[in-house]
């Protein structure tokens, strides 16, 4: 007797965070790492290495599982496309996945849905760049439709000159991109803050979405989550979850996905859509402790095409709080004293080596509304033992 085969391509911390669901569930979880040293190796029984880029490696690791998934959007949809021509389970799809891989497939699908969408353009040379400008107003944003993250591919042009000056550059090295051939132009959204609506579906069509997340950023990387979003109005926290259910049904999306969205007070939705990530994200790590069905479980339900989970949250507010490579580095030197003053505060290690400025863990804490500033005041102090030592 054998549970599914859940196979997961990319050997990050977000792989290795679904291996304690599959554990509970019984489901055999594997990892097509990327090299020796990823995170996820150590935790599951079954990690070879292999370049998801060569289409041979690739095929070799989806034959041997039921269902093909992923801890990252980088899988060229072309060769899984090929995947699914030979009888592979690919969950999410390629024709889902592409509208986390290409922002401007994104922008054309949100207008095509009816939802929310920052102005925006695709612009090919510096004048188009230029007349939108002129057209909406500066500031602008300019990014690559692929291949960015944590804000790298993302630039802010105060003005016209600054624009001319800053991405001519970009616009030189289009014509040698294989992988676009536009870039996508935004207005800079006076955002009051960023929510994460957060939802799972599997195959069968169900959809469940978990409360709607404030996000912080700090230098674009994710800092601290708060769910639900503190002081969110009922409308645009539904307005939110709606839009995400929508995408989620209407692109047919399987598997987690988080919908980022910056929050605009007096806009018509309350928000617009910044960006979707298929796969379990870092402002849905609070459900691990804060939901009765955490992301990671919600999404192996999801792509396994079983029932899915309660979504409801455990307590009345949830927080999670990211802790990056610093000065310290051990880790486990702090946890005696960690432990001992936060005893509610639950450590996730991703088990990475400490490097300056990486993503090496999270905490996350659960509580009542009163309690909220306490908890953050616990959790930043909790995430600096580990960053920065003991004092
Ligand atoms: P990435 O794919 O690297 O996460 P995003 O498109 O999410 O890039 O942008 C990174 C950050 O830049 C966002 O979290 C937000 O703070 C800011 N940003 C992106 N687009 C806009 C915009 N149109 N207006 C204002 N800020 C933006």
């Amino acid at each position: 007797m054998t549970g599914p085969k859940i196979g997961v391509v990319g050997g990050g911390q977000l792989a290795r965070m679904m291996a304690p669901a599959a554990t509970e569930l019984g489901f055999d979880l594997t990892v097509l790492a990327e090299d020796s040293g990823v995170c996820a190796r150590a935790v599951v029984a079954q990690a070879p290495i292999g370049d998801y880029r060569d289409y041979e490696t690739l095929a070799a690791f989806a034959r041997e599982v039921d269902v093909l998934t992923f801890d990252h959007e980088h899988v060229p949809t072309a060769l899984l496309e090929r995947l699914i021509s030979e009888g592979i389970n690919v969950q999410p799809r390629p024709s889902a996945l592409v509208y986390a891989q290409d922002k401007i497939q994104m922008r054309k699908a949100v207008d095509r849905l009816g939802l929310p969408n920052p102005r925006w353009a695709e612009v090919r040379t510096l004048d188009e760049l230029l007349a939108f400008g002129d057209s909406i107003g500066w500031p602008l944003v300019l990014k690559t439709p692929r291949g960015g993250y944590d804000g790298k591919g993302v630039m802010v042009l105060d003005s016209a000159q600054q624009a001319a000056q800053e991405s001519a550059s970009w616009f030189e090295q289009l014509p040698q991109r294989t992988d676009f051939s536009a870039l996508l132009a935004e207005e800079k959204v006076p955002f009051s803050r960023e929510l994460s609506a957060l939802v799972a579906r599997n195959d069968a069509g169900q959809v469940e979405p978990w409360a709607v997340a404030e996000s912080i950023q700090v230098n674009s990387v994710c800092d601290e989550v708060m769910a639900p979003a503190p002081g969110i109005s009922d409308r645009v926290a539904q307005k939110a979850q709606d839009a995400a259910v929508t995408v989620a049904t209407e692109l047919g999306v399987t598997g987690v996905m988080a919908v980022e969205l910056f929050e605009v007070p007096g806009s018509d939705h309350g928000f617009l859509i910044n960006e979707f990530a298929m796969r379990p994200h870092n402002s849905g790590h609070w459900t691990q402790d804060g939901s009765v069905t955490s992301q990671f479980e919600q999404h192996l339900r999801a792509v396994a095409n079983y029932p899915l989970g309660s979504t409801a949250i455990k307590g009345e507010v949830a927080l999670m709080k990211n802790f990056l490579g610093g000065t310290n580095d051990d880790i486990f030197g702090v946890y005696p004293a960690l432990m001992k003053a936060y005893p509610a505060a639950k450590v996730h290690y991703y088990g990475k080596a400490v490097k300056p400025g990486r993503k090496i863990g999270h905490i996350n804490l659960t509580g009542s509304r009163a309690e909220l500033s306490d908890l953050r005041q616990q959790a930043a102090q909790a995430a600096s033992l580990l960053t920065n030592g003991l004092a």
